[in-house]
């Protein structure tokens, strides 16, 4: 759905949608190389629910786009965008 890309330096920003089904919330963050960095996620997390004893999952539901979450150590959590 959401095709807003723009390059600055090579890089590439990509906006992206994540939803959550139970609360009806969404929240919209930049990808940069289709990685969503942790603290853009933790914002988001925040805004899906923001509740700190629920167990909905924050990301929830279907998404315009595949939404992995993985985990570095370095990096903490993050997650990794591509197209369906
Ligand atoms: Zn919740």
């Amino acid at each position: 759905m959401e095709k807003q890309t723009t390059i600055c330096g090579g890089i590439m920003r990509k906006k992206v949608t994540l939803r959550n089904n139970f609360h009806n919330t969404t929240s919209t963050v930049f990808a940069v190389d289709n990685v969503i960095s942790s603290s853009s996620l933790k914002r988001a997390r925040k805004k899906l629910c923001g509740m700190g004893d629920c167990l909905c999952g924050d990301i929830r539901g279907p998404q315009d786009k595949i939404i992995d979450i993985c985990y570095s150590y370095s990096a903490g959590e993050f997650a990794q965008v591509s197209e369906k």
